[in-house]
């Protein structure tokens, strides 16, 4: 069983990468990719981990790219983290991370919330910062009563702490992820609220640059959206991944494997390295 998408403390989720890989273990996955955003630091912790567990681990990362004023993330699986590319692509990254969470520690001091930024990095600690921090720290300030909340008034997609500017484009977090030898796959298409018609223009840009996978499943979801994904992946000769995005363990539709098998119809993303 297959989850290509998760998350540890070194981004947004709460697990260390070696409790990640003992609950995926639990959970009855036999191959995991954990894909932290924009960073590589908890791989090898995962890698040490899945030698004592008996699972496999591959290295993977989830990059923030924009793409037409759209935030799209792309999720590099079976990289190599070592690879100079790789390593620059994470540094700056991590540059663009820290230069955002300036800014959206600007706008929500103008909007009359002083001091996000301080509280959103004590959140962060040593994890690569994120909106999730910020979010923490709204409710945790008493600003908004849940995170949920705290992205549909300040930081969801157009509100006054959405900073996209700083991230690359589609193809250059693609090459990235060639240049490192990964796959490159579209994450959670869904999440985008695009037409069909804008998508495929995204699949497009995509498959030109190299990218080769989507996801077609992305945690719980209908058999309708999964018939759907599963169609335009084919139309457009792209291979078909799988995954939770699991960030935290209270949360069923992100559970670590707690997701239908990929449709047969589809060439799953592995035939690409086994
Ligand atoms: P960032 O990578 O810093 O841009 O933050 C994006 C992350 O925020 C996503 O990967 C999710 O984990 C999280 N997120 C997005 N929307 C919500 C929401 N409505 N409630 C809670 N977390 C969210
Ligand atoms: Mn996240
Ligand atoms: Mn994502
Ligand atoms: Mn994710």
């Amino acid at each position: 069983m297959h989850d290509l998408h998760t998350h540890s403390l070194c981004s947004d989720g709460i697990l260390r990468p070696q409790a990640l890989v003992s609950r995926a273990k639990m959970q009855g996955v036999t191959v995991l990719a954990l894909t932290d955003h924009d960073t590589v630091v908890g791989l090898e912790e995962a890698r040490e981990a899945a030698q004592v567990e008996g699972i496999q681990v591959l290295s993977g990362i989830e990059f923030s790219c924009l793409w037409n004023g759209i935030g799209i993330h792309i999720v590099g699986l079976n990289i190599d983290p070592e690879h100079p590319e790789m390593q620059a692509a994470v540094a700056r990254q991590g540059e663009s991370r820290e230069n955002r969470a300036i800014q959206i520690g600007e706008k929500l001091a103008k909007a009359g919330i002083p001091g996000a930024l301080e509280g959103a990095r004590a959140k962060a600690g040593d994890a690569v910062i994120g909106r999730p921090h910020f979010a923490q720290y709204l409710v945790e300030s008493g600003r908004v009563s849940s995170m949920n909340a705290a992205f549909k008034k300040y930081l969801g997609a157009g509100k006054v702490g959405d900073v996209k500017q700083v991230w690359p484009s589609v193809p250059v977090a693609v090459e990235w992820i060639l240049a490192a030898g990964g796959v490159a796959v579209i994450a959670h298409p869904d999440k985008y609220k695009m037409t069909r018609t804008k998508l495929g223009r995204l699949i497009d840009d995509f498959t030109e640059a190299g990218g080769q996978a989507m996801e077609v499943i992305s945690g719980y979801q209908t058999p309708d959206l999964t018939r759907n994904l599963a169609q335009i992946a084919n139309k457009h000769g792209l291979y078909a991944s799988c995954g939770s995005d699991f960030h935290v363990p209270d949360q069923p539709w992100q559970e670590l494997g707690n997701f239908s098998a990929l449709p047969p119809e589809c060439r799953p993303v592995w035939e690409l390295w086994s």
